[in-house]
């Protein structure tokens, strides 16, 4: 696709969705991100979406639909990120915003390593750890604005992932599919014990199809030290 085809078709999606209006420059680093992505991963195993216009779809507008709920400025960490969703079209749209991008996969942060210089984006820091250790770190204990994730991980693992990095007052951001609810009763309990407090819920529906659920999650109390916990146990184990 070229960059004005692609330029009309990301405006319109975001039109039809409800996104600000992106600016050219934006739309720009947009397309250069796009295109790298789709040529590394002939070598590199990141996204199994290779069709531009699902691409634009399934990662921008998705990653997106954040957006309105972050303010420019505010730092963020994605956890998760695998080849950068949602951070990456994020921090194109939040230019003022710190942002971490964590992963458990090195491989993946390497190759948004070399594309950042390519679509020139500062204050972006790729980190190679799980979730877990991290947050156990002082300097990102309870450190930022607004946590975010998509498709990591269940929600009680993904609370003991998130909250501990979230300062009090921040908020912390979960993306989830369809069929959410039941998920989300189960992981009250571990909200409650990690100083979290639902905010809102918020459905929406990309293109008028696909599905998308924000649970959004206010930090009010400090995590208690021993979350999270290490050596897998918020996968194998969650709280109950
Ligand atoms: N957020 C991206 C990637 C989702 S795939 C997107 O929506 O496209 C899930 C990613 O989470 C993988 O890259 C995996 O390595 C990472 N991951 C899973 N558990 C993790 C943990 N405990 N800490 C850090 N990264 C983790």
């Amino acid at each position: 696709m070229e960059k004005e085809e692609f330029r009309k078709y990301i405006e319109k999606e975001c039109k039809e969705n409800n996104i600000i209006n992106l600016q050219e420059f934006e739309i720009d680093k947009l397309y250069t991100y796009m295109k790298e992505i789709l040529k590394w991963n002939e070598k590199v195993n990141l996204t199994a979406i290779k069709e531009e216009k699902e691409f634009i779809v399934k990662h921008f507008i998705d990653s997106l639909t954040i957006a309105e709920y972050i303010k420019n400025g505010e730092n963020v960490i994605d956890i998760g990120t695998g080849a950068g969703f949602p951070g990456i079209p994020l921090k194109i749209i939040r230019n003022k915003s710190k942002i971490v991008l964590v992963d458990a996969v090195n491989k993946k942060l390497n190759v948004i390593r070399d594309i950042l210089p390519k679509i020139k984006i500062e204050d972006v820091k790729c980190i190679h750890s799980r979730a877990e250790d991290l947050a156990q770190s002082k300097e990102y204990r309870e450190a930022f604005d607004c946590v975010v994730s998509r498709a990591v991980s269940n929600l009680t693992t993904l609370v003991e992932y998130m909250l501990p990095f979230a300062k009090i007052g921040g908020k912390v951001i979960c993306m989830k599919g369809p069929n959410f609810e039941e998920e989300l009763k189960e992981s009250l309990k571990a909200i409650n014990i990690l100083g979290g407090k639902i905010e809102k819920k918020v459905t929406l529906k990309i293109d008028n199809v696909l599905e998308r659920n924000l649970i959004i999650i206010n930090k009010e109390n400090p995590t208690p030290k021993q979350y999270p916990r290490g050596q897998g146990k918020p996968l194998k184990n969650p709280i109950k």
